[in-house]
């Protein structure tokens, strides 16, 4: 059990008298001292051991009377709320200037505040100080002491999502660069077609299936050299038929 502050309320007193005590044990939390070295250290973790849990020692607010649920609850509640100032966090953040929503994400500051968990005898002589007794002021549940004690929305907690959005980010940006590095091996894939110089791109496809291989012809191109192959072709054909018919006439006619 971490060292704690118990006031116990009888129900004798007005809930601002309760407040104020509450006052009285942050005023008192944060008085300071000289240590052996000469260095400024509270008052309070001189007397009782620091428990390592950071920030002031908890105050504990003990009802004992059986005034009925609803009254305690509201008994309660007046407490809480007559005490805010000793017990709520600040929100902080890094860019509270700006009104950009991305920037809004921050943290619950709880320097210099006094957590306040408020119990009824009832519940402690029930589940004992460990069950789920505990009603931290700012929270909105019953909880045992660890997890009431147990600060939330914290600047690691904050720290911890800004590491992942920066990894996150920088994700992005290696994929960009790595984006940009490819961009230019895909203009090295065109090339200017050597008969037109019209831009070919590797994967293009003409007519007939035709691939142009790199520094190749652009589909037109070859298209025309195709065509007048086979032009050529038919002509030597032609030529050659023209030939043979022209020795076949001439051994006809006897020469
Ligand atoms: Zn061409």
């Amino acid at each position: 059990m971490p060292v704690l502050f118990v006031e116990v309320d009888n129900h004798t007193e007005p809930a601002a008298v309760v407040a104020a005590k509450i006052d009285r044990y942050r005023r008192f939390f944060l008085r300071q001292v000289k240590n052996d070295r000469g260095h400024d250290v509270p008052l309070w973790s001189t007397l009782w051991d620091d428990f390592s849990r950071g920030g002031l020692p908890p105050v504990a607010l003990v009802f004992t009377k059986d005034v009925g649920a609803q009254a305690r609850m509201n008994r309660i509640k007046t407490i809480r709320d007559l005490s805010r100032t000793c017990w709520q966090p600040r929100w902080q953040n890094p860019h509270g200037w700006s009104p950009n929503a991305s920037e809004e994400d921050g943290w619950w500051e709880f320097t210099g505040t006094v957590p306040v968990i408020a119990t009824h005898l009832d519940q402690l002589r029930t589940h004992g100080p460990y069950g789920p007794v505990w009603w931290r002021f700012g929270h909105s549940d019953w909880q045992p002491i660890t997890e009431a004690l147990t600060n939330t929305g914290t600047e690691e907690e904050y720290s911890a999502r800004e590491d992942r959005r920066r990894q996150e980010q920088e994700a992005a940006r290696a994929m960009e660069d790595q984006r940009r590095r490819e961009e230019p091996a895909q203009w090295e894939a065109t090339w200017e077609c050597p008969s037109c110089q019209t831009d070919v791109e590797l994967g293009t496809v003409g007519p007939a299936g035709y691939r142009p291989t790199e520094g190749g012809l652009c589909p037109a191109c070859e298209h025309t050299r195709r065509e007048e192959v086979q032009q050529s072709v038919a002509v030597d054909d032609m030529a050659g038929t023209n030939g043979i018919l022209a020795r076949l006439k001439a051994r006809a006619e006897g020469r």
